[in-house]
Protein backbone atom coordinates (compact mmCIF):
# COMPACT_ATOMS: atom_id res chain seq x y z
CA UNK A 1 0.00 0.00 0.00
CA UNK A 2 1.14 3.06 -1.12
CA UNK A 3 1.71 6.42 1.13
CA UNK A 4 -1.14 8.26 -0.46
CA UNK A 5 -3.88 5.57 -0.31
CA UNK A 6 -2.85 5.11 3.28
CA UNK A 7 -3.80 9.06 3.61
CA UNK A 8 -7.10 8.14 2.05
CA UNK A 9 -7.98 5.33 4.32
CA UNK A 10 -6.79 7.47 7.74
CA UNK A 11 -9.13 9.63 5.86
CA UNK A 12 -11.99 8.04 5.21
CA UNK A 13 -12.12 6.04 8.67
CA UNK A 14 -12.06 9.61 10.51
CA UNK A 15 -15.01 10.65 8.12
CA UNK A 16 -17.04 7.19 8.62
CA UNK A 17 -20.52 9.13 10.54
CA UNK A 18 -21.21 8.51 13.56
CA UNK A 19 -24.74 7.00 13.79
CA UNK A 20 -27.40 8.84 15.60
CA UNK A 21 -28.58 7.73 18.70
CA UNK A 22 -32.39 6.69 18.83
CA UNK A 23 -34.64 7.56 21.56
CA UNK A 24 -36.13 4.52 23.14
CA UNK A 25 -38.62 7.52 24.85
CA UNK A 26 -40.70 9.13 21.53
CA UNK A 27 -41.94 8.21 18.45
CA UNK A 28 -39.41 9.86 15.74
CA UNK A 29 -42.25 10.72 13.54
CA UNK A 30 -45.06 11.54 16.05
CA UNK A 31 -45.72 13.21 19.71
CA UNK A 32 -46.11 9.73 20.73
CA UNK A 33 -44.10 9.36 24.58
CA UNK A 34 -43.24 5.31 25.00
CA UNK A 35 -42.84 3.77 28.39
CA UNK A 36 -41.71 0.27 28.89
CA UNK A 37 -43.53 -2.04 31.82
CA UNK A 38 -41.73 -5.55 32.64
CA UNK A 39 -44.66 -7.18 33.36
CA UNK A 40 -46.35 -6.24 29.86
CA UNK A 41 -45.37 -9.05 27.44
CA UNK A 42 -48.12 -9.54 24.75
CA UNK A 43 -50.24 -6.46 25.02
CA UNK A 44 -49.50 -2.56 25.01
CA UNK A 45 -51.62 0.15 26.88
CA UNK A 46 -52.19 3.82 25.50
CA UNK A 47 -52.60 6.39 28.23
CA UNK A 48 -53.56 10.50 27.68
CA UNK A 49 -51.25 12.64 29.72
CA UNK A 50 -50.93 16.63 29.88
CA UNK A 51 -53.28 19.37 29.17
CA UNK A 52 -52.81 18.79 25.64
CA UNK A 53 -53.87 14.87 25.80
CA UNK A 54 -50.37 13.26 24.06
CA UNK A 55 -50.61 9.69 24.34
CA UNK A 56 -48.18 8.00 26.28
CA UNK A 57 -47.79 4.26 25.13
CA UNK A 58 -47.26 1.52 27.84
CA UNK A 59 -44.92 -1.47 25.92
CA UNK A 60 -43.50 -4.40 26.84
CA UNK A 61 -39.46 -3.35 28.21
CA UNK A 62 -38.21 -5.95 25.61
CA UNK A 63 -39.14 -3.64 22.89
CA UNK A 64 -36.89 -0.68 24.43
CA UNK A 65 -33.65 -2.33 22.53
CA UNK A 66 -33.26 -0.47 18.87
CA UNK A 67 -34.33 -3.57 16.71
CA UNK A 68 -38.09 -3.00 18.18
CA UNK A 69 -38.01 1.21 16.86
CA UNK A 70 -39.85 0.88 13.53
CA UNK A 71 -42.31 -1.60 15.18
CA UNK A 72 -42.68 1.67 18.05
CA UNK A 73 -43.41 3.58 15.40
CA UNK A 74 -46.49 1.46 14.04
CA UNK A 75 -47.51 1.41 17.81
CA UNK A 76 -47.28 5.17 17.74
CA UNK A 77 -49.53 5.36 14.26
CA UNK A 78 -51.96 2.91 16.81
CA UNK A 79 -51.81 5.35 19.61
CA UNK A 80 -53.08 8.10 16.97
CA UNK A 81 -55.74 6.34 15.53
CA UNK A 82 -57.66 4.62 18.59
CA UNK A 83 -57.70 8.86 19.64
CA UNK A 84 -60.14 9.31 16.74
CA UNK A 85 -63.52 8.81 16.56
CA UNK A 86 -64.63 5.30 16.04
CA UNK A 87 -66.27 4.54 12.66
CA UNK A 88 -66.83 1.89 11.08
CA UNK A 89 -63.59 2.46 8.76
CA UNK A 90 -61.56 3.29 11.59
CA UNK A 91 -62.08 0.25 13.26
CA UNK A 92 -60.94 -1.41 10.22
CA UNK A 93 -57.31 0.32 10.10
CA UNK A 94 -57.04 -0.07 13.82
CA UNK A 95 -57.22 -3.43 13.55
CA UNK A 96 -54.86 -3.63 10.35
CA UNK A 97 -52.03 -1.87 11.91
CA UNK A 98 -52.35 -3.93 15.35
CA UNK A 99 -51.95 -7.10 13.92
CA UNK A 100 -48.82 -5.45 11.28
CA UNK A 101 -47.46 -4.41 14.54
CA UNK A 102 -47.68 -7.82 16.06
CA UNK A 103 -46.28 -9.53 12.81
CA UNK A 104 -43.56 -7.20 12.92
CA UNK A 105 -42.94 -7.41 16.45
CA UNK A 106 -42.61 -11.71 16.47
CA UNK A 107 -40.22 -11.11 13.45
CA UNK A 108 -38.22 -9.22 15.06
CA UNK A 109 -38.10 -11.66 18.33
CA UNK A 110 -37.33 -14.41 15.98
CA UNK A 111 -34.77 -12.62 13.74
CA UNK A 112 -32.82 -12.24 17.20
CA UNK A 113 -32.86 -15.63 17.71
CA UNK A 114 -36.21 -15.66 20.77
CA UNK A 115 -38.78 -17.67 20.38
CA UNK A 116 -42.16 -15.79 18.41
CA UNK A 117 -45.11 -14.46 20.87
CA UNK A 118 -48.30 -17.30 20.32
CA UNK A 119 -50.68 -16.54 17.22
CA UNK A 120 -50.76 -13.33 18.45
CA UNK A 121 -51.34 -12.39 14.72
CA UNK A 122 -52.45 -14.00 11.03
CA UNK A 123 -49.30 -14.73 10.11
CA UNK A 124 -46.48 -16.56 11.80
CA UNK A 125 -43.05 -15.35 11.10
CA UNK A 126 -40.63 -15.80 8.45
CA UNK A 127 -38.17 -18.21 9.52
CA UNK A 128 -35.46 -19.73 6.98
CA UNK A 129 -33.33 -21.38 9.51
CA UNK A 130 -34.06 -25.25 10.48
CA UNK A 131 -32.11 -27.35 12.40
CA UNK A 132 -30.64 -29.26 9.60
CA UNK A 133 -30.80 -26.53 6.20
CA UNK A 134 -30.51 -22.59 6.46
CA UNK A 135 -33.21 -22.30 3.47
CA UNK A 136 -31.83 -18.99 2.53
CA UNK A 137 -28.53 -20.73 1.35
CA UNK A 138 -30.74 -22.88 -0.51
CA UNK A 139 -32.65 -20.41 -2.39
CA UNK A 140 -29.74 -18.09 -3.09
CA UNK A 141 -28.08 -21.70 -4.83
CA UNK A 142 -31.16 -22.36 -6.92
CA UNK A 143 -31.94 -18.68 -7.69
CA UNK A 144 -28.32 -18.48 -9.06
CA UNK A 145 -28.33 -21.45 -10.89
CA UNK A 146 -31.72 -21.44 -12.59
CA UNK A 147 -32.89 -17.50 -12.44
CA UNK A 148 -29.75 -15.63 -12.36
CA UNK A 149 -30.49 -14.48 -8.85
CA UNK A 150 -32.99 -12.49 -10.37
CA UNK A 151 -36.15 -13.80 -8.48
CA UNK A 152 -37.36 -12.08 -5.37
CA UNK A 153 -39.05 -13.93 -2.68
CA UNK A 154 -38.12 -14.66 0.48
CA UNK A 155 -38.32 -18.18 1.87
CA UNK A 156 -39.64 -19.88 5.50
CA UNK A 157 -39.91 -23.12 7.03
CA UNK A 158 -43.58 -23.73 7.58
CA UNK A 159 -45.39 -23.36 10.32
CA UNK A 160 -48.30 -26.18 9.10
CA UNK A 161 -47.63 -29.22 10.64
CA UNK A 162 -46.50 -32.09 8.41
CA UNK A 163 -48.00 -29.38 5.54
CA UNK A 164 -46.60 -29.41 2.31
CA UNK A 165 -44.93 -26.60 0.57
CA UNK A 166 -46.48 -23.76 -1.04
CA UNK A 167 -45.96 -20.52 -2.50
CA UNK A 168 -47.88 -17.29 -1.36
CA UNK A 169 -47.94 -13.35 -1.10
CA UNK A 170 -47.90 -11.77 2.03
CA UNK A 171 -47.49 -7.85 2.67
CA UNK A 172 -44.53 -6.34 4.43
CA UNK A 173 -45.76 -5.10 7.63
CA UNK A 174 -43.72 -2.15 7.27
CA UNK A 175 -44.02 -0.67 3.97
CA UNK A 176 -47.17 -2.64 2.80
CA UNK A 177 -45.67 -3.94 -0.16
CA UNK A 178 -46.31 -7.04 -1.41
CA UNK A 179 -43.33 -9.98 -2.06
CA UNK A 180 -44.11 -13.95 -2.52
CA UNK A 181 -43.36 -16.00 0.12
CA UNK A 182 -41.92 -19.81 -0.53
CA UNK A 183 -43.11 -21.97 2.53
CA UNK A 184 -41.71 -25.30 2.58
CA UNK A 185 -42.76 -28.36 4.39
CA UNK A 186 -40.46 -28.97 7.75
CA UNK A 187 -40.38 -32.90 5.82
CA UNK A 188 -37.41 -31.77 4.33
CA UNK A 189 -35.48 -30.39 7.14
CA UNK A 190 -34.04 -34.03 7.97
CA UNK A 191 -30.82 -35.95 8.41
CA UNK A 192 -32.03 -37.92 5.91
CA UNK A 193 -32.93 -34.92 3.37
CA UNK A 194 -30.33 -34.84 0.57
CA UNK A 195 -29.28 -31.42 -0.89
CA UNK A 196 -30.86 -32.19 -4.22
CA UNK A 197 -34.39 -33.01 -2.59
CA UNK A 198 -34.50 -29.80 -0.66
CA UNK A 199 -33.19 -27.88 -3.84
CA UNK A 200 -35.80 -29.56 -5.76
CA UNK A 201 -38.35 -28.44 -3.83
CA UNK A 202 -37.49 -24.75 -3.41
CA UNK A 203 -36.59 -24.68 -7.02
CA UNK A 204 -40.51 -26.37 -7.75
CA UNK A 205 -41.68 -23.63 -5.34
CA UNK A 206 -39.84 -21.13 -7.42
CA UNK A 207 -41.40 -21.68 -10.36
CA UNK A 208 -45.01 -20.96 -9.45
CA UNK A 209 -43.29 -17.27 -9.10
CA UNK A 210 -42.07 -17.39 -12.32
CA UNK A 211 -45.22 -18.96 -13.91
CA UNK A 212 -47.81 -17.55 -11.98
CA UNK A 213 -51.33 -19.36 -11.97
CA UNK A 214 -53.71 -19.34 -15.28
CA UNK A 215 -57.70 -19.03 -16.23
CA UNK A 216 -57.99 -21.74 -18.88
CA UNK A 217 -61.58 -22.08 -19.69
CA UNK A 218 -62.72 -21.34 -16.23
CA UNK A 219 -60.51 -23.52 -14.69
CA UNK A 220 -57.27 -22.63 -12.43
CA UNK A 221 -54.06 -23.97 -14.31
CA UNK A 222 -50.91 -24.19 -11.39
CA UNK A 223 -49.33 -26.95 -12.93
CA UNK A 224 -49.60 -26.32 -16.64
CA UNK A 225 -47.70 -27.79 -19.69
CA UNK A 226 -44.71 -24.86 -19.64
CA UNK A 227 -44.54 -25.62 -15.79
CA UNK A 228 -44.08 -29.36 -16.49
CA UNK A 229 -41.55 -28.49 -19.02
CA UNK A 230 -39.28 -26.43 -16.84
CA UNK A 231 -39.53 -28.35 -13.90
CA UNK A 232 -38.14 -30.97 -15.62
CA UNK A 233 -34.76 -28.54 -16.12
CA UNK A 234 -33.58 -29.32 -12.71
CA UNK A 235 -30.93 -31.72 -13.18
CA UNK A 236 -32.21 -34.02 -10.37
CA UNK A 237 -36.07 -33.80 -11.13
CA UNK A 238 -35.96 -37.91 -11.13
CA UNK A 239 -33.64 -37.86 -7.96
CA UNK A 240 -36.00 -35.73 -5.74
CA UNK A 241 -39.76 -36.85 -7.25
CA UNK A 242 -38.31 -40.63 -5.86
CA UNK A 243 -37.23 -38.87 -2.23
CA UNK A 244 -40.71 -36.84 -2.54
CA UNK A 245 -43.43 -39.91 -3.15
CA UNK A 246 -41.08 -42.43 -1.21
CA UNK A 247 -39.00 -41.06 2.06
CA UNK A 248 -40.86 -37.35 2.92
CA UNK A 249 -44.52 -39.33 3.56
CA UNK A 250 -42.47 -41.43 6.18
CA UNK A 251 -40.55 -38.12 7.74
CA UNK A 252 -44.15 -35.77 7.98
CA UNK A 253 -45.48 -39.12 9.53
CA UNK A 254 -42.69 -39.35 12.21
CA UNK A 255 -43.28 -34.90 12.77
CA UNK A 256 -46.88 -35.84 13.22
CA UNK A 257 -46.20 -38.28 16.02
CA UNK A 258 -43.62 -36.32 17.67
CA UNK A 259 -45.93 -33.42 18.30
CA UNK A 260 -48.99 -35.75 19.23
ZN1 LIG B 1 -46.64 -26.72 -7.10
Amino acid sequence: MGFLEYQIDLFSFKKSKKKRSISPDFSMDTLVAFRYHPRLKKSIRCNYKGIFGKPELALPLYMKEEAFMPARELAAEWALLIQKRKTKQNKEKIKEILDRFWTLVNQILIDQGNKCLTSKTRHLPIQPKGEHYDLEEVLAAVNETYFNSELQCKITWSNRIGGQSFHSIRKDPLSEKPFHLISISKGYDTKNCPFYAIAGVVYHECLHIKIPPKIVNGRRVVHGRDFKRLEKKYIFYEEWMDWHRKVLPLNLRKIMKIKK
